[in-house]
């Protein structure tokens, strides 16, 4: 795909998704806009607590879900209206983590199948011995080796190494963008740490842009180089994450950010405690 001076990777524009069961409907995006230039690569945080939108974000710019309204350009192009082509590259160059990869795993099949399958639709290898080497190489990018989990099936894997798994896939890909949704919220704590620094790692050694979509403000602050914070689908506040949670300016996110845990191990910070009522 042709990528022209100035053009951002990513440019969500108006967008807004409202879902609508029966009579009920709910507005779980409001008029948001995003870009990421791509160029450097950065980690772009998305915080918000649970129903502020962040899984219907991700969701459409990975293309599952379909906006009321607005758009989303990948390198300039609508995704709704690629090209077959170009369709097939922004799939590759965009790709998912979710919180726990388990449910998008077919049991039935081996670990080894979820990689082969990537390298035969992208057509990444052309025959088994390089296909081999792309897999130990995204596996040793997170820690892994093929002999530990290649034959085994994924309800054989503890959630760490699923998580890494599905990491070494998205990276297996060469991508330009990883989406990555609450992906380390259900991880413990050493796990959640060596996460987040292959993410560090992926961004500056291998220039991959992440959207890190995350109720835990304590791991954007470790990680992330901007930051936009969702009150009911809308970003109420947006820019350098130390600027943002240092000095926050909207009275949303100063309640959120005041709700981050002192460094005492005995208090846990607790989303669902935050009550807010408007401005
Ligand atoms: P978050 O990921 O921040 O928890 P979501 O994007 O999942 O937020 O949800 C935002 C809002 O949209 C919530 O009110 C949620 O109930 C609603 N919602 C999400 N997905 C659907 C759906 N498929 N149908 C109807 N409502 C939905
Ligand atoms: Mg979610």
């Amino acid at each position: 795909m042709a990528e022209s001076n100035g053009t951002p990777l990513l440019e969500v524009s108006g967008a807004t998704k409202i879902y609508k069961k029966g009579k009920e409907s709910t507005k779980a995006l409001d008029d948001v806009d995003l870009v990421l230039s791509g160029s450097p690569a950065t980690i772009t945080t998305i915080a918000g607590e649970s129903g502020s939108g962040k899984t219907t974000l991700a969701d459409t710019i990975l293309g599952f879900t379909k906006l009321t309204d607005g758009t989303v350009r990948y390198r300039g192009q609508d995704i709704q209206r690629l090209p077959k082509d170009q369709r097939l590259e922004y799939r590759r160059e965009v790709q998912a983590v979710f919180q726990d990869p388990f449910g998008v795993y077919n049991p039935f099949y081996k670990i080894r199948h979820i990689f082969d399958v990537a390298i035969k639709r992208f057509r990444l290898a052309s025959n088994d011995n390089a296909a081999r080497d792309l897999i130990e190489d995204a596996l040793s990018v997170v820690g892994m080796r093929g002999d530990e989990v290649l034959d085994k099936h994924p309800h054989q894997l503890s959630g760490g190494q699923r998580q890494r798994m599905m990491v070494a896939r998205a990276y297996l890909l060469k991508p330009r963008l990883i989406v990555a949704d609450e992906p380390v919220s259900m991880v413990d704590a050493s796990l959640r740490a060596m996460i987040l620094d292959i993410m560090l790692r992926l961004r500056d050694e291998h220039a991959i842009s992440f959207l890190y979509i995350t109720h835990d403000l304590s791991t954007a602050y470790q990680i992330g180089d901007d930051i936009c914070i969702l009150y009911r689908g809308e970003i109420v506040e947006r820019g350098d994450t130390q600027r943002v949670i240092d000095d926050p300016q909207h009275s949303y996110s100063k309640l959120l950010i005041s709700s981050i845990p002192v460094p005492d191990p005995d208090v846990v910070w607790d989303t669902s405690a935050v009550t807010y009522e408007g401005n």
